[in-house]
């Protein structure tokens, strides 16, 4: 089992020290030549979306991602990574990857609560972790997009076949339950 974490920009290292404290191999996707290792599932990590989405395009990686991920490669995202998977970005005519049945406003918690800390249920599990930086919302899911987390009322986790995403970063910790949960769901 190797898990690939996109390393473009964002906290691909903190993905990848989760994985490796449950002893599961990751390698980072810098370029194109990078997909062509072999590897079993893949993490979008947090960072900006329009810097990722852009990356993605000039290195000429977006097309065979989206193709992998729609053919059903098994993928984690995480805040900006769920903002590059979502179907709409709402207040935003830009689209990247599209392949997850959302539709998401972009740093949508506005300025003063744009980062807090919280503890959270997610699909059962009890007191996860959750960092929330400058988070996106989840507004609209389509019909097959079921909904794993909320906070305050709003969706914070939702998965989709093969794709989990979620708005806050379960990666900032050690607490690795939720890329445990990834790992049993997804094989
Ligand atoms: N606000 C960022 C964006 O729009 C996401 C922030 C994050 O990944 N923590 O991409």
């Amino acid at each position: 089992m190797r898990i690939a974490v996109l390393a473009l920009q964002g906290d691909f290292a903190e993905h990848e020290a989760i994985f490796h404290r449950l002893h599961i191999e990751t390698l980072q996707l810098r370029q194109k030549q990078d997909l062509a290792l072999k590897f079993d599932a893949l993490v979008l990590p947090g960072g900006e979306s329009t810097v990722q989405g852009k990356l993605l395009r000039e290195l000429d990686m977006f097309d065979e991602i989206r193709s992998r991920i729609r053919n059903g490669l098994p993928v984690m995202a995480t805040c900006a990574g769920t903002i590059l998977l979502a179907q709409q970005l709402l207040d935003n005519p830009t689209v990247h990857l599209g392949t997850l049945g959302i539709s998401v406003r972009r740093n949508a918690y506005g300025r003063q609560l744009s980062s807090f800390y919280t503890v959270g249920k997610f699909a059962g599990i009890k007191d996860v972790p959750m960092s929330f930086i400058r988070a996106p919302q989840i507004e609209f899911c389509t019909p097959g997009v079921e909904v794993l987390s909320e906070h305050n009322g709003r969706i914070t986790a939702v998965r989709q076949g093969k794709q989990l995403a979620m708005t806050f970063h379960p990666e900032l910790g050690t607490d690795c339950r939720i890329a445990e949960y990834f790992l049993s769901e997804m094989f």
